[in-house]
């Protein structure tokens, strides 16, 4: 019995099959009626899943070519193990997703980001994709066509290769800040979370303060440590969820320490999060997010203990059609649970409900509920990525029972 990493979803897929080279999974796509990728499992629902066969990248040489400006490495490549090569060489990625345990390719798929105010989401670092094409072609694609197919869902083809930004290495100090109180959150919203290089609240949305906040500031010449309105830096090493082992979190206290090491909240070899999980996140317009906020908190005496932590983080706007941040900036409401997928189910329904006059989209690696015929006005090039779907993957080799939740494919589908 195989399972995500959170043990939340049983792949149903009849085997998980890894090619040892580019060719070899041409033709395994080629011959597969029902194919999809599978990453480092770290999505919470069936998105990964299929009734046809799995493939894991694994077995393919891991390369990483070095450019100009940017680095091109093998697709299931994780975070950390990037950073591992990037570092020697004095060079950064712009930006990092909470955890460094998560491949690249399935990181970019569903639009995975960090924090910043003027950070994107990490598809946004992408300068090129190889990727096996539903015919079983490999196709190189850059430039606008990026657009339409870095966050792809798994739904237009395997990629097999990443081309990312880099730029020279910088270091980070990481202060966890508590005491803020909600009143000045809410009225200084854009300050709070636009003090650092990239930061986050945590909350559990009950009482007068909101939790932690934590900073996380470059280093440059004349760095002053950041103040934040009626708060102050907390004296110890903290966790966000009470109760779990702070050796799984970067440091904190203001020790600078390398970008891969601090923009994480938790260190690669150890366990991120809490483990037996679910988790969920919508993202809503900045300009909205003070009133999506309270809408949220409203509801916060619901949440009870199958909250575990709720998370805010801000991401800067691109032009990737099936992206949280199409179009403009936005701030990022995440929930981490209890796995009780049926309290979490209901808690979302609530949620969804509350969010929908702020448009709010969905994380697509994460648990929601709404459906094709919900998502689709959100996303102004949602027809544009379904007819983008149908040219690359023509005989419907990469949908699953998500996507014909998720985005309507069921119409088009041949079993
Ligand atoms: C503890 C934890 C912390 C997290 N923190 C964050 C966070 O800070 N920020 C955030 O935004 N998200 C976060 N996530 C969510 C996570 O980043 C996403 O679910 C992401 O998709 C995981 O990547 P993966 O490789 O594990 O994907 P998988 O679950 O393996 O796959 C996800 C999707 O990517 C596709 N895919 C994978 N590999 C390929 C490929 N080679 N070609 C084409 N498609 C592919 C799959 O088919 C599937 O559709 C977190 C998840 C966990 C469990």
């Amino acid at each position: 019995m195989r399972t995500n990493w959170a043990g939340s979803h049983t792949y149903a897929a009849t085997d998980l099959v890894t090619p040892g080279s580019v060719a070899e999974l041409q033709a395994l796509v080629a011959g597969s009626p029902r194919i999809r990728a599978l990453g480092s499992r770290h999505s919470f629902t069936d998105l990964a899943d299929t009734d046809g066969v799995q493939v894991s990248l694994d077995g393919l040489a891991s390369e990483i070519e070095f450019g100009e400006g940017s680095v091109r490495v093998s697709a299931g490549i994780r975070y950390g193990d990037l950073a591992a090569a990037l570092v020697p060489r004095g060079l950064a990625l712009a930006n990092l997703a909470s955890l460094p345990h998560i491949s690249v390719a399935g990181a970019v798929a569903t639009g995975t980001h960090g924090s910043g105010r003027r950070n994107g989401s990490l598809a946004t670092s992408v300068r090129a994709l190889e990727l096996v094409d539903g015919r079983g072609e490999l196709v190189r694609l850059s430039g606008e066509e990026l657009a339409g197919t870095v966050v792809g869902l798994g739904a237009l083809g395997i990629v097999t290769a990443v081309e990312l930004a880099v730029e020279p290495a910088f270091e980070i100090s990481q202060v966890v800040h508590e005491g803020l109180a909600w009143s000045t959150l809410l009225e200084r919203l854009d300050e709070v979370l636009g003090c650092a290089y990239s930061v986050s609240v945590f909350t559990r949305w009950t009482g007068e303060e909101v939790g932690q906040v934590w900073v996380k500031a470059k280093v440059s010449p004349g760095f002053e440590p950041v103040e934040i309105p009626g708060a102050h830096p907390a004296s110890e090493q903290v966790h966000m969820i009470a109760g779990m082992d702070l050796e799984n979190t970067t440091a904190q206290l203001g020790v600078a320490g390398p970008w891969h090491d601090r923009l994480p909240h938790f260190r690669m070899g150890f366990l991120p999060s809490a483990g037996e999980e679910l988790q969920t996140e919508y993202f809503v317009p900045f300009e909205r997010a003070s009133d999506a906020l309270e809408a949220v908190r409203a509801l916060g005496a619901e949440f009870g203990d199958t909250l575990l932590v709720t998370e805010l983080r801000t991401v800067a706007g691109d032009g990737l059609w099936l992206s949280g941040a199409y179009g403009g900036d936005v701030l990022a409401i995440h929930f981490t649970w209890r796995r009780d997928r049926e309290r979490v189910d209901a808690l979302v329904a609530l949620i969804e409900e509350a969010l929908r006059p702020y448009g709010a989209r969905p994380h697509w690696g994460k648990v929601f509920g709404a459906r094709a015929d919900v998502l689709a006005p959100l996303y102004p090039r949602w027809d544009d990525f379904r007819a983008l779907a149908t040219r690359m993957d023509p005989d419907g080799r990469f949908r699953n029972a998500w996507t014909a939740r998720h985005l309507g494919t069921e119409a088009e589908s041949r079993s």
